[in-house]
């Protein structure tokens, strides 16, 4: 752990008592500092309370108390979650005082480098793809963020022969201020989250800041196909590395339909490639670019590209039966993500989706719907999925009770060659407390027929 003396002594407000803000607390006070943690819920008898207060850590739960920033706090560190117009935050603001997350945390006390996953989309992907290669290649990768262990946790106990690599979100990133990985990667930028940033353009910047602090000494991968990160990544003082899939290109990672090239040269076969979809090509260039650029060889990352079906939930190959073939993305909780998991399929397409009602069109399907031969229709938007799949003259559009009903009709329906797949296009809510548990229900289904 590096820079360790420097919160001995200073004052800092932990707001939010979840995971990360108990390991933020934690180290804080490991490093001397004097640590006040402040959750809005109730206690509720929290373990988490109780262990932090054996520390000699301050803990208020149930409320932020009007008077708590009268104590003079150096330092806040913020849960990602609690937006910025929270009382607490204006006023903290107001005073001036640096609000962080345990992100900003993880940079200052890491004596290993950091590779920084950042995007709207793809990032889990490329950060488990990333760390199969670094794993194989014997670089010593630890995976943190977002996706794992508090990277707080991680950092504190990561020597320089590591290299930690980090998911992180737009909300992570906006409470940053010297924050600079080695690598900071770009996959992708679509609008989101505008409940939390207020304006695309401050989703944009908060996504920025991924390479704001970095030097000519870092490197920054960024997707040059999409015009909208420009002016973002003209700012950057990194070396750029920019991936595309627009055929070859001279510098950078690019692909055509045969082969990868690194820096205009032919470097693999796509034919070795497992993990399906264009969307998934972008994660691999932007993982397979890392991985060159920490030294791993060639082999290592043709090995783990000639393995790699994909993450559980995210167009995770389920089982092959009777000719037809079963994917699990159960993770596309939008249509952007459902677009994505379509266009990776030629032959037909049952799809089964439908959840969450939140008022969305489907329209952004339609020019993939000629591919889908049929749809079982799920949940709260079930009526207006089979509206949509009428509409755009798909045959078979029905509505199924339950995730083991939909398989079923979904497997009587399909024919040898076909595809099943349970990309739903709405979250997961109304029927399911997560979307990883509705993909294990999808799973289930799958292997009972
Ligand atoms: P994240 O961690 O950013 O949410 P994931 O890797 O978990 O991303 O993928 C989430 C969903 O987004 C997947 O189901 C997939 O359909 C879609 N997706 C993944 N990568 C991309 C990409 N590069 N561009 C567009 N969509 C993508």
């Amino acid at each position: 752990m590096r820079k360790s003396n420097e919160f001995k002594g200073k004052k800092v407000l932990v707001l939010g008592l979840a995971k990360s803000g108990h390991a933020a607390a934690d180290l804080l006070h490991s490093l001397g500092a004097f640590v006040v943690v402040n959750d809005s819920s109730p206690e509720k008898g929290s373990e988490e309370a109780k262990l932090l207060r054996s520390k000699g850590i301050v803990v208020i739960c149930g409320g932020h108390p009007e008077d708590i920033l009268d104590h003079d706090f150096d330092i806040i560190v913020k849960n990602p979650g609690i937006p910025y117009h929270n009382p607490v935050l204006q006023k903290a603001e107001q005073k001036g005082i640096p609000i962080w997350t345990e992100i900003e945390l993880s940079y200052l006390v890491s004596e290993a480098p950091i590779i920084a996953i950042t995007g709207s989309n793809g990032k889990t992907t490329t950060t488990t793809l990333l760390y199969h290669i670094l794993n194989i290649g014997g670089k010593k990768p630890l995976i943190a963020g977002n996706i794992g262990t508090v990277a707080c946790t991680v950092a504190q106990n990561a020597t320089s022969d590591e290299v930690i690599v980090m998911e992180v979100s737009s909300f992570q990133l906006a409470g940053t201020e010297n924050f600079r990985p080695k690598i900071a990667l770009w996959t992708n930028l679509y609008d989101a989250h505008l409940d939390y940033h207020g304006t695309s353009e401050e989703y944009a910047l908060a996504k920025a800041k991924v390479t704001a602090n970095q030097t000519e000494e870092d490197f920054f991968i960024y997707n040059a196909d999409q015009p909208e990160m420009r002016a973002y990544v003209e700012r950057s003082a990194a070396r750029k590395i920019p991936f595309s899939l627009q055929g070859k290109q001279a510098e950078g990672i690019s692909a055509d339909d045969e082969m990868i090239y690194w820096q205009g040269e032919p470097f693999v076969k796509r034919s070795i490639i497992k993990l399906l979809g264009q969307h998934n090509l972008e994660n691999i260039l932007a993982a397979t670019a890392s991985a060159i650029l920490m030294d791993c060889d060639k082999e290592t990352i043709e090995n783990v590209l000639s393995s790699f079906t994909g993450v559980r939930h995210r167009m995770q190959f389920v089982k092959e039966l009777m000719g037809r073939t079963f994917y699990n993305d159960s993770k596309a909780t939008n249509t952007l993500a459902t677009k994505s998991a379509l266009s990776s399929f030629q032959s037909p397409v049952v799809l089964i989706a439908g959840g969450l009602d939140r008022g969305h069109s489907f329209e952004e399907l339609r020019p993939y719907m000629s591919r889908v031969k049929a749809v079982l229709a799920l949940g709260e938007t079930a009526d207006r999925l089979i509206d949509f799949a009428s509409s755009c003259g798909v045959q078979h559009a029905l509505k199924a009770d339950s995730m083991e009903q939909a398989v079923q009709e979904a497997f009587a329906i399909s024919l040898e060659g076909d595809q099943i797949l349970l990309s739903p296009a709405c979250a997961s809510w109304d029927q399911y407390p997560s979307f990883e548990e509705r993909g294990d229900a999808f799973i289930e289904a799958v292997m009972k027929l």
